[in-house]
């Protein structure tokens, strides 16, 4: 059952025009916070409110904003990570293309929240088509006085630029994104400084993503604490799960916070198809811990609740399997795409995922062996932990849980390692 906030609109025809936005209610919270609210009042809500961030690392959104430096002589910068690439995340997508105004009144308000005049929407390039419509979209706000000087007659400027990422998924992690938006090869930078001290052009500069922002608007009208109530108690409000794989009814759902997972699979999906049973979910897109049929049967959609079964909440993309899957063949598919991703600039990430990626294609073509497996299982510590930015772990997690999980998936394409013969 779900519960429609930020995609209520997205089945109201012409969806993505200003006057369904406004007649629906819409730029009623920039209007609120603009002439009722001081900035510090407006982050304090979001606190109020315990929105986490919605693309992966769940960090309090109203905490994050609270560390940018109130008083910097330096500009301050909010930025949009529209760069969704998660493999098994589609949500944000859906927001741009079916409800921007809802996106750029939440950039508008945490604009203001921060005392920020400019703001960035930085899009993964494959969303070419986004662009478009998030242009017009800013051009409507444009015209009815909610960009520019003096937004809704008040003394607050802001203007909003797309800036369309080249199809790395790195740009996605925010400080690779600074780089790649400042021009610069996108790779990651030493953290901290976080960017909320030290970020774009080295200055003060908020990273949300988009479904983060989309969830301000509400905050402001309904208030931090009511939008806190409609999930637990540290994870509020809902969230979007893009559910993807086995499902009769794959797509994006939105549901409360501490929603049961299995309940989202057997009924909102319609169950798993052709009748099979459910053998692993990946829940947080692929860069988490996969989970078995049991694990599911008691996982809660919230951050505390998906810890508790082994997993993380991550951005959100539910990728389902049912008994017919080969996890092997699932885990293979995901180092081929991280090794492909890795951005190259540290050791073990670059040479770790490659060594992986060649044991792994060892197995698959029937060469491997029990000892290919072990090797598998002392190169993930080595790569976890030990690298640059969240990348290298999100490339081990799968395969280290899935190994743990589902051994007998990896030990049927393996024959048993020969003794090395001694020298004597
Ligand atoms: P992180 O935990 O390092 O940071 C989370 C956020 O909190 C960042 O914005 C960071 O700047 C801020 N932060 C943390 N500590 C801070 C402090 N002390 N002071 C100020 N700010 C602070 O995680 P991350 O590297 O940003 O993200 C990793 C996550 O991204 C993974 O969990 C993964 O699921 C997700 N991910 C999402 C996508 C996608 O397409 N949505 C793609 C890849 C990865
Ligand atoms: Fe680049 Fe991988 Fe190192 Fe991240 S962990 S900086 S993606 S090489």
């Amino acid at each position: 059952m779900q519960t429609k906030l930020l995609t209520r609109r997205f089945d109201t025809p012409n969806s993505r025009s200003i006057a369904t936005y406004l007649a629906d209610g819409g730029y009623a919270g920039l209007k609120k916070a603009l002439t009722g609210m001081q900035p510090a009042e407006v982050i304090e809500e979001v606190k109020k409110s315990s929105l986490r961030g919605r693309g992966g690392a769940g960090f309090p959104t109203g905490m994050k904003w609270g560390f940018v430096p109130v008083n910097s002589p330096k500009p301050k910068y909010v930025v949009c990570n529209a760069d969704e690439s998660e493999p098994g995340t589609c949500k944000d997508r859906e927001l741009m293309e079916k409800d921007p105004h809802q996106l750029i009144e939440g950039l508008l308000i945490a604009a203001y929240a921060l005392l920020s005049k400019q703001v960035f929407i930085y899009i993964r390039g494959e969303y070419w088509y986004l662009i478009a419509i998030l242009e017009q979209a800013i051009a409507e706000a444009r015209e009815h006085g909610f960009i520019g000087k003096n937004i809704c007659g008040t003394s607050f400027e802001c203007e909003i630029v797309v800036h369309p990422g080249a199809g790395a998924y790195i740009c996605g992690e925010e400080t690779a994104l600074l780089n790649s938006l400042e021009g610069y090869r996108g790779h990651p930078r030493i953290k901290p400084p976080f960017p909320a001290v030290a970020g774009l052009y080295g200055c003060p500069t908020v990273v949300n993503n988009v479904e983060t922002f989309c969830a301000v608007p509400h905050i402001i009208v309904h208030g931090g604490d009511w939008y806190r109530s409609l999930g637990t108690e540290k994870s509020g409000g809902t969230k979007i799960f893009s559910v993807s794989g086995h499902v009769n009814r794959p797509g994006n759902y939105e549901v409360r916070m501490g929603y049961p997972l299995k309940q989202l699979i057997e009924e909102d999906c319609g169950g798993i198809r052709g009748g099979r049973k459910l053998k692993a979910v990946i829940p947080g897109g692929s860069s988490v811990p996969i989970m078995t049929a049991e694990e599911v049967e008691q996982a809660t959609l919230d951050y505390e609740g998906m810890a508790k079964a082994g997993s993380l909440l991550g951005s959100g993309g539910v990728i389902v399997m049912d008994e017919t899957t080969d996890i092997f063949m699932t885990t293979y598919n995901l180092i081929r795409f991280y090794n492909h991703e890795s951005c190259g600039w540290c050791t073990p990430c670059r040479e770790g995922t490659d060594w992986l990626l060649k044991l792994f294609k060892k197995i698959a073509r029937g060469e491997g062996t029990t000892a290919d497996l072990d090797t598998i299982r002392r190169l993930c510590p080595n790569i976890e932990g030990r690298s640059h930015c969240p990348l290298g772990d999100a490339a081990v997690w799968p395969i280290t849980s899935a190994m743990k999980k589902f051994p007998e998936d990896f030990l049927k394409h393996v024959k048993p390692a020969t003794a090395v013969p001694s020298a004597a």
